[in-house]
Formats: structure tokens, C-alpha cells, sequence
């Protein structure tokens, strides 16, 4: 497959006065993912975002694809509403279902790509039973359920892991990284054939320059990565 790198800034690191603002900066900026997490409380201690954050996006911006990462359970019971409320890609937690492959069913049978999601603590090899039926994977960098938190260095082999499964199965899901992606971390994901990079306080928000420089600046870092070459295990 031809590598595909995309920038998709995390909305849970904007303020939340200024959401609306940020959105808007970030799509002058030339976003067209935004990562929208969605917590229950129980999957995850914490929580973040109602699902009319995705129906409010959609309405003012068609064209931007939303990325939701939905940490709760049982996953199945959010699949209808996430349809109607327009999401675009949706990504599950492995562990946060008995179901796996009806889950990935019901939310392709509804309209949406279907993602899954896997924690730094489970093996990459859970994912092989379902691998030809996901429309992406996301390979978490941190325990998942706040932003702030470090990248795990473990993250970059396992992106290449998935690489070669994807390889292997002769598949073209799109692998995403989420979580504490920075400047030092984001070059070897790219060379491991990683494509959608969750960003957040480390390179797009809460920078001196603001959103739109950091966006400009980090699409470089990416074209900087993809000059350098891929690993030929990933593609
Ligand atoms: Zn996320």
C-alpha cells in the first residue's frame, strides 16, 4: 500500500471555552481527522465528551473525517447513536466486548469504518482472528483514559508488529498511534508504517506559537519522517 500519514489532533486536549476556536484553527490548518474520545466512567475512570460533540461537527464541517475512540462499555450499545450522530471511523477497545467480530459487524452493517483498539498490556497477536475485518487499528502508547501521560517507547515495535501482520494478510487498514505522541517518537512510527498520529499537548495544542504554526510543523516532521524511508517490513 501506498503510505498515508495523517495528522488527527485529540479535541480532549482542547480548553473546552475555546473548542469551538480550536476546531476551526485546526481545520484552516488543513486537519481532516479530528480524534474524538468518548468515556464512560467505567471502561475508563474518567470521562470526556457527550456524542453531540460528533453531530455538532458534522453539521458545520461535512468534509472533516471523525476518528472516535470510544472507551466504554458495552461498546454494541453506542452503535446506533454513533451512526446517527455522523462518525466517520470508530474504534473500539479489544476487552471492551465478548463480541469482537460482531461488534466490528454492526458498526460496518451501520455505515462506519470500524476500528479496534489495543491497550500497551495485551498482545499484538489478539488481533490476528479479526484482522481482515477492520478498517484500522489503534495501538495505544499509553494506558488509555487521560491525556499528559508519557509515551510508552515499546509503542514504535509494536506499531511495526501490526505493520507486518497487515503485510502478511496482504491488508490495507490504516495503523493509528494514540497517546503522548511527540517530536523525538513520531519519526520511527512513521518509518514503522504507522499513518494516523493522535496528536495533543506535545505538538499541536498548548503551543507558544499556536495551533496553526504546530499543525504546519508537524505535517513537516511527518513529510521529514516518510523522506527518510519506511522499514520494508511494514509496506
Ligand atoms: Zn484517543
Amino acid at each position: 500500500m501506498k503510505p498515508v500519514l495523517i495528522n488527527s489532533p485529540s479535541l480532549a486536549n482542547c480548553s473546552l471555552l475555546e473548542l469551538g476556536d480550536n476546531v476551526e484553527e485546526l481545520i484552516n490548518a488543513g486537519v481532516r481527522f479530528l480524534h474524538i474520545d468518548l468515556m464512560d466512567g467505567h471502561y475508563v475512570p474518567n470521562l470526556c465528551f457527550p456524542m453531540r460533540i460528533i453531530s455538532d461537527i458534522k453539521e458545520k464541517y461535512p468534509d472533516i473525517t471523525t476518528d472516535v475512540h470510544l472507551m466504554a462499555v458495552p461498546p454494541e450499545d453506542y452503535v446506533q447513536r454513533l451512526a446517527d450522530a455522523g462518525a466517520d471511523y470508530v474504534s473500539f477497545h479489544i476487552d471492551s466486548t465478548n463480541f469482537t467480530i460482531r461488534m466490528l459487524n454492526a458498526l460496518k452493517d451501520a455505515g462506519m469504518k470500524a476500528g479496534v483498539v489495543i491497550n500497551p498490556s495485551q498482545r499484538i497477536d489478539a488481533l490476528s482472528p479479526f484482522i481482515d475485518l477492520v478498517d484500522m487499528v489503534t495501538v495505544m502508547a499509553v494506558e488509555p483514559g487521560f491525556a499528559g501521560q508519557r509515551f510508552m517507547e515499546r509503542t514504535v515495535g509494536r506499531v511495526l508488529d501490526v505493520a507486518r501482520m497487515r503485510k502478511q494478510a496482504g491488508l490495507d487498514f490504516l495503523i493509528n498511534v494514540d497517546g503522548a505522541i511527540n517530536y523525538p517518537n513520531i519519526i520511527p512510527c512513521v518509518h514503522n508504517g504507522a499513518n494516523v498520529f493522535v496528536t495533543g499537548i506535545y505538538t499541536v495544542f498548548r503551543q507558544p506559537d499556536g495551533i496553526f504554526s504546530a499543525c504546519h510543523r508537524f505535517e513537516e516532521e511527518l513529510k521529514k519522517g516518510a523522506e527518510e524511508g519506511f522499514d520494508s517490513d511494514a509496506y
